[in-house]
């Protein structure tokens, strides 16, 4: 966190200069450094992996924005999409039991491709709302069956949104999130996350014995079995770097969310719909939640959009109860339409599969050009969800000086790379997780780009 791109620092048109002037006097923008704070860089258009600026400079959009744009910009079918459903009707809410013919047939069909049995659903409009509302769930749960089960564990390093609830789910890990607007709300507990590359437990893969996932059983057992709610995290780390598991560990932490009557909640709000190769990022492993949380790629962008699934153990005790809980644009047409044609999108172009192969040339190319770099502390990632561990020093994993950190972003941007800056967990991972639509020759025109920045850093 805090990276930012200095602006002044080159020469742009009377109105990009308007433009930055207007945005600094009135937006507050999420996670800057400083309130106010405009990079210098104002994105007009998208066209497949590219963005375009107000200068008319292109960039690979290798973060797909937030890890929301997996399909590309500029898809007609989601856009006709859109426009026929707000020409329609723009929107009937969906409280009370009303309910809108998209927001049907979208629950219909979204049915078919989540994992089997979790087919109810309950909508809202991004990630932290579903994270939220997830939470809520959990709790009613058990509530309505007389139980006194509210405690939410989560990951240290985890990231669930920014909202209330999931704010309290994310930021004990990730400290910033936290600053100034404590204290922490109660009943939610942080266990170590798997990360090979820098255990906390100090151990290496596979000889440490999953010490990772084990854990996870202590701390529930330490807060008391008979209040914890559920176990909450994402399938694939996100926003701490794009970071698998080994593969014992959801199939591990599913038999203790069972031997200890816990529900599991995957946040597939990242790596949902077809980025690690699977529609759904559990599916790796052959694990199901209980509940499951979507957004980010459900609409890859174009409309906000979230949702969560519910398995029948949680359905049947939640159905014949009230459920005091929505947002005004739960189940929302237009964001629904859009949902529809991103479905069809990835299921007829069978994007999982193409998320798989580049994925795989990525980290191929990764083991023989970068990881001999002296910068490159390791490399980790699954489909299109990859992080490189960018370090100043290879053994100790010592991140990089924020200066250094900040001209490599810079130099990336001047070369047409739009990634993020280097931050995740420990403040060292590069993001690559591109569009799933990317062709293998746009990957390598990434990479061949990449290549040289990266080789070029010296860390003092
Ligand atoms: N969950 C995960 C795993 C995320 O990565 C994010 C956002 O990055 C969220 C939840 C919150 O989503 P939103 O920003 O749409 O509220």
């Amino acid at each position: 966190m805090g990276t930012t791109l200095n602006k002044g620092e080159k020469m742009v048109s009377k109105r990009t200069e308007d433009l930055i002037r207007w945005d600094e006097e009135h937006i507050i923008h999420p996670c800057a450094s400083a309130v106010g704070h405009n990079t210098g860089l104002v994105i007009e258009k998208g066209h497949g992996v590219w963005l375009q600026d107000t200068e008319g400079k292109q960039y690979i959009d290798m973060a797909a924005g937030l890890g929301y744009c997996v399909l590309g910009h500029g898809r007609k079918e989601i856009i006709d999409a859109v426009v026929e459903q707000m020409t329609n009707l723009e929107l009937n809410h969906t409280f009370f039991g009303l309910s809108n013919v998209k927001n049907i047939e979208y629950a219909k069909k979204l049915a078919e491709i989540t994992p089997e049995g979790l087919d109810h659903f309950f909508f809202c409009s991004g990630g932290s709302e579903a994270v939220d509302s997830a939470i809520k769930i959990a709790r009613l749960y058990w509530s309505l069956q007389g139980k006194n089960k509210w405690k939410i564990v989560c990951f240290h390093g985890g990231f669930h949104g920014l909202s209330g609830g999931s704010t309290w789910a994310s930021s004990a890990g990730n400290g910033v999130f936290m600053e100034g607007i404590g204290p922490q709300a109660p009943g939610f507990i942080f266990a170590p996350f798997y990360y090979c590359n820098s255990c906390v437990f100090e151990l290496q893969y596979p000889e440490c014995n999953m010490q990772c996932t084990r854990y996870l059983a202590k701390v529930i057992e330490n807060e008391g079995v008979g209040t914890v709610a559920a176990f909450m995290a994402e399938p694939v780390m996100g926003n701490a770097g794009q970071i698998p598991p080994p593969p014992e560990y959801w199939p591990i932490a599913r038999k203790t969310c069972d031997k200890h009557n816990i529900l599991m909640i995957a946040d597939e709000v990242q790596s949902g719909f077809t980025k690690t190769g699977k529609m759904f990022g559990l599916e790796n492993w052959g694990v199901k939640p209980d509940i499951m949380v979507m957004a980010k790629g459900i609409s890859s962008g174009y409309v906000p959009f979230g949702a969560v699934a519910i398995n029948d153990r949680v359905y049947q005790v939640l159905k014949d109860n009230s459920f005091w809980h929505g947002y005004t644009y739960s189940g929302h047409p237009v964001a629904c339409a859009a949902s529809t044609a991103a479905l069809n999108i990835y299921v007829r172009d069978k994007l999982t599969e193409n998320a798989a192969k580049v994925g795989k040339h990525i980290m191929e190319r990764l083991e023989a050009e970068f990881k001999p770099l002296p910068c490159v502390g390791g490399f980790s990632g699954l489909g299109l969800m990859i992080g490189i561990d960018i370090v100043a020093d290879k053994t100790t994993k010592s991140p990089l000086s924020p200066a250094i950190r900040d001209s490599i972003w810079h130099q990336m941007l001047e070369k047409g790379l739009l990634s993020r800056p280097i931050a995740g967990y420990g403040d060292i991972r590069l993001f690559v997780c591109p569009p799933c639509v990317i062709t293998l020759e746009e990957v390598d025109k990434m990479l061949d780009i990449l290549l040289p920045i990266i080789a070029a850093i010296k860390p003092s």
